[in-house]
């Protein structure tokens, strides 16, 4: 099978000048790259047919045609395996090959003990499974990725979160030596079977209760391998730098790249400080030789759980255990005081940003949807509660935890500060809980990075942009083979008008897949043509191989 693609402005994914060329694709792969001084003529092209003997011939048009774009940080982990439709709106934003597994919340390793717990706890992330879904570890879990054979490339990490739950649960305190053994056995497993990293989430429950030294004692086993961590930090607030230095010292300790994910500054106070005192450090280790790098989604408002907004005394060893007590008149006493004190590493959200900037996005019960896209403040003011505190604890009671939010917590300064940082990557960080209101990232991030960053605000070059979201995701997390439009690449393939091709969501209408992209190859097949997939093709699962 040969395609041809006449006409086109390549922009290789490499941050390379476009340039003006024709590209020939044999079977899955880039067979030649043929660059020419100008566009062809009508003479030209039809010359060019005869001399290739291609099946397909695809006059770009001057359009752009640049590698597919890769999403190293989707939480598609679920939606991938039991969504039979995933891979559409993906493939909509040009993305061809995505990676889960991130944020330390997998739905893996699944224990008897603590499994059903946990599966309720990462629901907010991830979605849920059908009943009975049972991941005992990573093989058990791609093999069910591969039978599904999604649209698109698809491969995940395993969160060491979820090892630590597997192991002990939502307890406190250290591991024993004997927990540390289980965990580490876990970690061999995944990397063994082609896991493309670990992913810690040390801001959440029960990972924040594990010391630096227990992390690197963690990443150390997946070192071994040659695999990254990526990194959802113990703080995005006031504790940002400490964070931050945290993250870049557990990479240098386990001698393993580390990546730093949705890397931010939230809180108003912290605006335009924090941010470039975090560089500073990451810079730093940097010159010293460590390979530290950022990823960032092209949204100043982030999406996390409400329980990941309760304070920290109040957490107890299991959800259930956390809610009745916040039930009881002592702990709600307990909790309206705490809400609004600082708390020794712990950003408190409510005095960060404000209740007016905490937004619902996702609940469960019919007698709460009217709160959906509203602001805690908001419902507050409009059933006459003096306190949005007491419509925080309502909400997290009736939910059973299960409560998303959106917290409008970034400057737009800082995030396109991160957006030039020359080892920034461009994520999505999609959820894909059951919700009608999602974050519009889910189906937006791609395009709108595009649209906002090079199009309209002109922030950076278009070929800029294009590399954070192709080569540069590739070469962080061992994508081979792709991520570039190269000879002997994969030929993962979009074809687009830049001026044309947009993200279609916003914070009032979400629901809203991206528009204008022209055509999209799949390993050298048409997988996305005219407005919809083709399903003529699938990417399926993919693993680190050849190690
Ligand atoms: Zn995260």
């Amino acid at each position: 099978m040969k395609v041809l693609i006449l006409n086109g402005k390549i922009i290789d994914g490499t941050g390379s000048k476009p340039y003006f060329g024709n590209l020939l694709i044999k079977d899955d792969r880039i067979a030649l790259i043929e660059k020419i001084d100008t566009a062809l003529s009508r003479e030209a092209v039809k010359e060019k047919i005869a001399s290739f003997d291609a099946d397909i011939v695809i006059d770009a048009d001057q359009k752009a045609v640049a590698p597919g774009f890769i999403d190293i940080h989707r939480h598609l982990d679920l939606a991938a395996v039991f969504d039979p439709d995933f891979g559409r709106l993906e493939l909509a934003q040009g993305i061809t090959t995505a990676l889960g597994g991130n944020c330390g919340l997998t739905p893996y390793p699944y224990t008897k003990a603590y499994g059903e717990q946990m599966m309720a706890y990462i629901s907010p992330v991830v979605g849920s499974a059908p009943k009975g879904t049972r991941f005992s570890d990573y093989q058990s879990y791609y093999t069910a990725l591969e039978k599904a054979d999604p649209l698109i490339h698809t491969g995940t990490m395993l969160g060491t979160g979820s090892v630590r739950t597997a192991v002990k649960g939502y307890e406190k305190g250290p591991y024993t030596p004997e927990e540390m053994e289980k965990a580490k056995a876990y970690i061999r497993e995944a990397m063994e079977a082609g896991a493309f990293g670990i992913s810690m989430g040390i801001m959440y429950i029960p990972e924040c209760y594990s010391s630096r030294r227990e992390l690197v004692e963690l990443a150390k086993e997946a070192a071994k391998y040659n695999r990254i961590l990526t990194c959802h930090m113990r703080g995005e607030g006031d504790s940002l730098v400490s964070s931050t230095e945290e993250a870049i010292q557990i990479g240098r300790e386990a001698a393993m790249p580390v990546n730093i994910s949705h890397f931010k500054s939230v809180g108003l106070k912290n605006w335009n400080k924090a941010i470039h005192k975090a560089i500073e450090k990451i810079e730093d280790a940097r010159a010293a030789g460590q390979e530290v790098t950022v990823d960032f989604y092209p949204y100043t408002g982030g999406a996390t759980t409400l329980m990941s907004m309760l304070p920290p005394d109040m957490v107890k060893f299991n959800v259930k255990d956390t809610l009745d007590e916040l039930s009881s008149q002592r702990g709600f006493d307990r909790f309206k005081k705490e809400i609004y004190q600082d708390h020794d590493g712990w950003d408190n959200m409510v005095l960060n940003i404000g209740w007016d900037r905490i937004i619902i996005s996702s609940l469960n019960q019919p007698a709460n949807k009217e709160y959906m896209g509203m602001s805690l403040q908001e419902i507050a003011d409009d059933n006459g509660i003096d306190d949005p505190a007491d419509v925080m604890r309502e909400l997290l009671v009736s939910e059973e935890g299960k409560v998303g939010v959106i917290q409008m917590s970034m400057s737009q300064e800082d995030v396109d500060t991160i957006a030039k940082l020359p080892y920034s990557k461009i994520i999505s960080d999609a959820l894909y809980d059951d919700t009608d209101s999602p974050h519009p990232r889910l189906y937006g991030a791609f395009p709108k990075a595009i649209r906002d960053y090079a199009i309209n605000r002109r922030i950076l070059p278009l070929e800029m942009v294009i590399r954070k979201m192709t080569k540069m995701p590739a070469e962080t997390f061992g994508i081979k083979g792709r991520g570039e439009i190269a000879l002997g690449s994969y030929a993962d393939i979009n074809i687009f008008d830049p001026q044309v091709f947009k993200d279609m969501a916003t914070w009032k209408r979400p629901r809203q897949k991206a528009e204008g992209l022209d055509m999209t190859f799949l390993d050298g097949r048409l997988a996305w043509n005219e407005g919809r997939p083709t399903r003529a093709y699938k990417g399926g699962a993919i693993k680190v191989t050849g190690e």
